[in-house]
């Protein structure tokens, strides 16, 4: 085994107009210091990367501290114990934490900003730990259950249907008994959903009207949507809900990259009319109930009741890139980066 006495990092360099560019980011491999007491070292095996990362980059007050100019760019992930001087993990744990975009993380094992986690490789492979073990799948549980309140018998619509929380939060839905319906960007994508997820139908946004597809698939009315991505999708979700409908407020990816103001819904007042709910949700409210959600879902993955489909891209180097493939759709399933084996 090598051993390497040198990190590599993706640091913030400057902070985005648009869509982040290669002079973004600064690139170093800074030497690895000893550890000191209480200390572990741990070496990413994979990292996660989400839409959420473009928020991040930017200045100003939001769920969350922005990546400071000249910091590790902060980043999910799971990686394995290689040398600790603490208590609370062992060389060869395998933990999920905010590592950040970084071949090693180390520091004081109790670290609050990084939080990690043992987790176990026996219940589930490790990208799984980021998709539906990890924060979407927690985000799709929780949303859906908590906010978006869905019964049997409901129609449920969920954008971002193929991606890492799109595709858990149909999958819950359907067991819940609920009528769901995706809604995704191009026919492979859509035929996923139905074929291999068993959504009750998917509207490819990207090939025809949303508008007329909501008409022919949610006959009776939209009772929960699950928002993805804003924009135009939800201003025309908005106009096929029903009395008391909520509409859960996950992310709105197609405005990160706006230089102009995010693009609020003009049909708003379908709230008042049909008083109906739109509430936002952060996934880090629930992380004292994850274990609940985490167990939830493992059982559903083992007794195949549920998928989890991931998009992996291997190495470090290719992460400006790949977390361009998020807004560009080129992801299909929960996005990862390899960055070593384990
Ligand atoms: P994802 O769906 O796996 O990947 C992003 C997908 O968004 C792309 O594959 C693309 O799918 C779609 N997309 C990109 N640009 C779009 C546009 N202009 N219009 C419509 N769709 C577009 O990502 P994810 O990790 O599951 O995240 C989904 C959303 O949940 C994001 O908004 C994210 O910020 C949010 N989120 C929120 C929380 C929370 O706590 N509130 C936690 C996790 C994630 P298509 O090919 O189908 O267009």
């Amino acid at each position: 085994m090598t051993i390497d006495t040198n990190n590599d990092q993706f640091r913030l360099a400057a902070r985005p107009s648009g869509l982040p560019k290669d002079s973004d980011w600064q690139f170093s491999s800074p030497a690895l210091a000893d550890l000191q007491d209480g200390e572990m070292r741990v070496k990413t095996l994979y990292l996660s990367l989400d839409p959420a990362m473009r928020g991040w980059m930017n200045g100003g007050k939001s769920y969350i501290r922005p990546v400071e100019i000249g910091g590790v760019m902060r980043a999910g992930g799971v990686g394995v114990v290689v040398e600790s001087k603490s208590p609370r993990f062992a060389v060869g744990d395998t933990v999920s934490g905010g590592i950040g975009v970084q071949r090693y993380w180390q520091g004081q094992a109790d670290d609050k900003t990084s939080a990690f986690t043992r987790i176990d490789p026996a219940v589930a492979p490790l990208e799984t730990w980021l998709n539906t073990l990890g924060m979407p799948g927690m985000t799709a549980y929780f949303g859906l259950l908590d906010v978006g309140q869905p019964k049997a018998g409901e129609t449920v619509v969920v954008s971002g249907a193929a991606g890492a929380v799109g595709q858990t939060v149909g999958q819950v839905a359907k067991k819940l008994g609920c009528r769901v319906v995706g809604i995704a960007g191009g026919k492979d994508k859509c035929d996923f959903v139905v074929n291999e997820l068993g959504f009750d139908a998917c509207i490819d946004y990207k090939n025809g009207s949303v508008k007329d597809g909501l008409k022919e698939h949610c006959p009776a009315g939209v009772d929960v949507y699950f928002d993805n991505v804003g924009g135009d999708i939800l201003d025309t979700v908005l106009t096929r809900i029903n009395m008391k409908a909520r509409i859960v407020i996950c992310g709105a990816i197609s405005q990160y990259n706006n230089t102009t103001p995010v693009q609020g819904p003009s049909n708003y007042l379908a709230l008042l009319v049909n008083r109906a709910r739109m509430e936002g949700m952060v996934v880090f409210d629930y992380a004292p109930r994850y274990q609940e959600g985490v167990a939830q879902l493992a059982s559903w993955l083992k007794d195949g009741s549920i998928k989890s489909r991931t998009d992996v891209v291997e190495g470090l180097e290719n992460f400006p890139a790949a977390l361009l493939m998020l807004f560009e759709g080129k992801n299909f399933g929960k996005l990862v980066l390899k960055v070593a084996e384990s």
